[in-house]
């Protein structure tokens, strides 16, 4: 269990050191602002949704903490490509799995998102994780409000 753990610390290592599509998407059609007040975390997402619903582009930019960060960069790869409902679906079981809710939360279809389980042990870091989430959830409602995890 412990080199699975090490193993999930380098995911967030690896995404906070090299953040994916670390980027504002040029002509994107929605986009959020979201933050923490409780640890600082700003991001804003930026993405393009084709005609038939899908998620071809996402970005995000942005100053956080690592898991804020690492977060973030792990949800554009998981959520590219994806419809707004299929979002949703994979939302809640990220949500699941860092609130701990749920004992046992369905990990199928997570990926490398689970690499973010450990986060339930520190509450105050459930926000960190969850922010880009909340914001990616405001931009697809097209909420001018943005996102904040207060
Ligand atoms: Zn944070």
């Amino acid at each position: 269990m412990s080199e699975l753990r090490d193993l999930y610390q380098q995911v967030i290592l690896d995404h906070n050191r090299a953040p994916r599509n670390f980027k504002e998407i040029e002509g994107a059609n929605r986009s959020a602002s979201g933050h923490n007040p409780l640890c600082g975390d700003e991001l804003k997402v930026t993405l393009h949704v084709s005609e038939d619903g899908l998620i071809d582009e996402v970005g995000f930019h942005g100053s956080g903490c690592a898991i804020s960060k690492a977060s973030a960069s792990l949800m554009t790869e998981a959520v590219k490509g994806k419809t707004e409902s299929e979002v949703e679906i994979l939302f809640e079981k990220f949500h699941d799995l860092v609130t701990g809710v749920n004992e046992t939360p369905d990990r199928k279809d997570l990926g490398k998102l689970v690499a973010f389980q450990g986060v339930r042990e520190f509450p105050s870091r459930v926000k960190c994780a969850s922010l880009s989430w909340h914001t990616l959830r405001a931009a697809l409602k097209d909420d001018a409000e943005g996102a904040s995890t207060e």
